[in-house]
């Protein structure tokens, strides 16, 4: 044992003296680039040009393809197949030359030898239905994706192409120069897929007695983007990153079953020939409907419906123009119904198609819920520029097209439905009818940017559901995402992540970035200057491609507000914002020059006196941190009087606030995020007072900071953050005095004895 110690001793022994040595011959600190959190964004963000101006707006040779399509579809109920011919006139905006074209063929995610099938590495699903389980491990999976009969040139001669997976290139003849246009033909059927079972964003629903519910989408040959920030789209469907399109006009042709009820994107140019004369005159009913929705296909009639399979077919005709996309729904399942909503001097339609398994919840609420999203995000945003919104009912569908979307919420088989069925079903309309303004209109490459349409979306549908429901329980709040922001490190990306990349699309895409707009509304810019620059993005970006820094710069441009803090903590990584109240020290008035005031002085070669006639403040005591009793004493107040009389009339110092209290706040910050400070300060009286302190406290010291506060009255407490505002993961550090949760268990006590 004793050998041991003494073996112990000597180590130490010579650790000191190791310790001693190196302290003595300290290395130079080294230097480092700059690290502030405040620095600008100028290695971030592209460099302005002549497309996209610095602050944020379109610039003044700004410009975007276009892509007419003219198709003729044919929708298989028997074998659940669509076939399509479409036309599309490509038009070349760019000032580029382009050798070839690129189309998207999103629907092959679904085709045997899809690469989605291979990058997927993450265990087993939660389970597996018979159809799935034999898909994927028995030889049998689904015969899906685009089957290409030709691609043809507008003088019918044969197009040169090549599929890569989801993508399809068209060899041009020649080069399509700046201001040109192209015609081609694209002829191509596939296999639908059931949407209930093998998932994805589009397909049909299957009900007993033969018949489906059909969301069609993504179902045609589409154009990638060409543009000035990417070249060709190029990142493959892998699944989660959405779509990149180009506006343009459509006339489409649909032929169904002649006992379907459609609806999609575009003006149905023969709905009259499409509904019996009595659903017609109830359609023109609902056009003046502003109060509420008009069944035009009843429920009844829908029932009575879907008990025989038509063998005839009919063709509706849809035609939209200026539109990134084109989806429709069909069935004879389809109950109709709609409502009339003023915007302006004009009326745009609330339509809703469910089936009977949606009522008596989509009834109820649907076109209700359209119509209220329609009037919440006009305002927000800018009008609502298409003639209807349309809500479907799909199972477990949440997605969304050119005026028309797909939605979830069923009742129970017997008709009732939970608070949680009710408020989901809400919830997802508003998203997805929210999500014509972004990504629809203000048309960002979903592809790259999942938070530019999920959460600017997000954001937006959190103000439209309180304004259809006050206290409705909305995501996308601060604290919502303060679990998220505190998780593991290794399961969080930043939000500028491309979508297949991150880790959780929910709060990546969805609720972090809606969270952090909430907070600059809220928080950082208050609701005037954010209002402004939030509307002024989507009016500028309307009908266009914006990119994140596009977003970034006319959010800073139209506030006036250097925001690329924010951007840079809040977006570009994964620091969490926790901001605590370290201490509290109280200070007292003195006219006894400090040791600081003393040296300065030394340095002009004075007396502290010769520094002229002044007052400073020195901490009472070290022993009075925290909760001690208030040791200001009159003297202190006698001084400051003393000096005031000395320095002003009588009537100047009747319009000083009476100011007895000196304290030092120190605030610490163990989070990575800046933030400006929200503090509650609770006086001796019970009132209480809100001090806000900008992110840029934060400049010069990271970590910790203090604050000098005077006042009247005795401070009791501080609190941070008292409403949740601020995403702040960790609350234990928020009071002061530091008794979060012993005072609950006290105060919990206290009543049950005065009880
Ligand atoms: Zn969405």
């Amino acid at each position: 044992m004793k050998k041991i110690t003494i073996l112990i001793v000597i180590l130490f022994a010579g650790l000191t003296s190791f310790a001693q040595e190196t302290t003595v011959e300290k290395e130079k600190e080294q230097g480092h680039y700059n690290i502030s959190k405040f620095r600008q964004l100028k290695q971030e963000l592209p460099t302005p040009n002549s497309y996209r101006t610095a602050s944020g707006a379109p610039g003044h040779e700004y410009y975007q393809q276009k892509a007419d399509y003219k198709m003729d579809i044919i929708l298989d109920d028997e074998k659940q197949r669509i076939y399509g011919e479409e036309v599309i006139t490509y038009f070349n905006n760019s000032p580029d030359n382009l050798e070839y074209l690129w189309v998207q063929l999103d629907q092959n995610i679904r085709a045997p030898d899809a690469i989605t099938n291979d990058v997927k590495a993450g265990g087993p699903a939660t389970y597996y239905n018979p159809k799935k389980f034999t898909e994927e491990f028995l030889g049998k999976p689904f015969q899906g994706g685009f089957n290409i009969d030709y691609v043809r040139n507008a003088e019918d001669g044969e197009m040169n192409y090549t599929v890569n997976g989801t993508m399809m290139r068209i060899d041009l003849p020649k080069i399509m120069k700046s201001g040109e246009k192209v015609s081609f033909k694209i002829k191509w059927w596939y296999n639908i897929p059931n949407h209930v079972i093998d998932g994805g964003r589009s397909g049909f629903e299957h009900f007993e007695g033969g018949n489906n519910n059909y969301v069609i989408a993504q179902f045609f040959p589409r154009m990638a983007v060409y543009n000035d920030v990417e070249g060709w789209q190029n990142l493959q469907f892998l699944g989660r990153g959405e779509f990149a399109l180009v506006f343009g006009d459509y006339d489409v042709n649909i032929t169904t079953p002649e006992d379907h009820i459609l609806d999609g994107t575009g003006v149905i140019t023969n709905r009259k020939e499409m509904l019996s004369s009595k659903q017609w005159k109830r359609y023109e009913q609902a056009l003046k409907s502003y109060d509420e929705p008009v069944v035009i296909v009843t429920q009844e009639e829908a029932e009575e419906n879907e008990k025989e399979v038509s063998k005839k077919t009919k063709t509706w005709n849809l035609k939209a123009e200026n539109v990134r996309d084109f989806a429709f729904a069909s069935s004879r399942k389809y109950i109709l119904d709609g409502q009339a909503v003023k915007l302006g001097d004009r009326t745009v339609m609330a339509i809703s198609l469910y089936s009977k398994e949606g009522n008596p919840l989509w009834g109820e609420y649907s076109t209700r819920v359209v119509a209220s999203t329609v009037k919440s995000y006009s305002a927000q945003m800018f009008d609502y520029p298409y003639h209807k919104a349309i809500s479907v009912h799909a199972k477990r569908q949440g997605m969304e097209y050119p005026m028309i979307c797909f939605n979830f919420g069923r009742p129970k088989p017997d008709g009732t439905y939970s608070e949680r069925t009710r408020n989901g079903m809400i919830g997802v309309i508003i998203h997805e009818v929210g999500h014509n303004w972004f990504p629809m209109i203000v048309n960002s490459d979903e592809r790259q940017w999942g938070w530019m349409d999920e959460g600017l979306n997000t954001f937006a549908q959190l103000l439209a559901e309180q304004d259809f429901e006050p206290g409705f329980p909305s995501g996308g709040y601060p604290k919502n995402v303060v679990d998220y922001m505190d998780g593991d490190q290794a399961k969080i990306a930043p939000i500028m992540t491309q979508h297949d990349n991150v880790f959780k699309s929910g709060p990546n895409a969805y609720s972090k970035p809606a969270a952090g707009l909430y907070i600059l509304r809220e928080v950082v810019l208050g609701h005037d200057l954010f209002d402004k620059a939030f509307k002024t993005y989507a009016e500028r970006w309307m009908f266009k491609h914006p990119t994140p820094a596009d977003f970034f710069r006319t959010m800073e441009d139209a506030s006036g507000t250097d925001l690329d803090w924010f951007w840079r903590g809040w977006f570009y990584t994964t620091d969490y914002n926790d901001i605590g109240v370290k201490g509290i020290k109280k200070y007292k008035v003195t006219e006894e020059p400090t040791e600081k005031a003393k040296t300065l002085a030394k340095r002009y070669n004075m007396t502290a006196d010769q520094l002229g006639k002044n007052l400073y403040l020195i901490e009472v005591d070290a022993t009075t941190i925290e909760g001690s009793e208030n040791t200001a004493s009159v003297q202190d107040i006698a001084t400051l009087n003393e000096y005031l009389s000395d320095n002003f009339s009588k009537e100047e110092r009747a319009s000083f606030r009476d100011t007895k209290y000196f304290y030092e706040v120190v605030f610490e910050k163990p989070g990575g995020l800046v933030m400006p400070i929200l503090a509650e300060i609770t006086y001796a009286d019970g009132s209480k007072e809100n001090k806000y302190y900008p992110a840029e406290i934060w400049r010069f010291n990271d970590k910790e900071i203090k604050k000098i506060i005077g006042t009247e009255k005795e401070i009791t407490g501080i609190k941070i953050d008292p409403n949740q505002l601020t995403s702040d993961v960790n609350l234990e550090n928020n009071s002061w005095p530091r008794k979060e949760s012993e005072s609950n268990f006290d105060s919990f006590k206290k009543e049950k004895i005065t009880d």
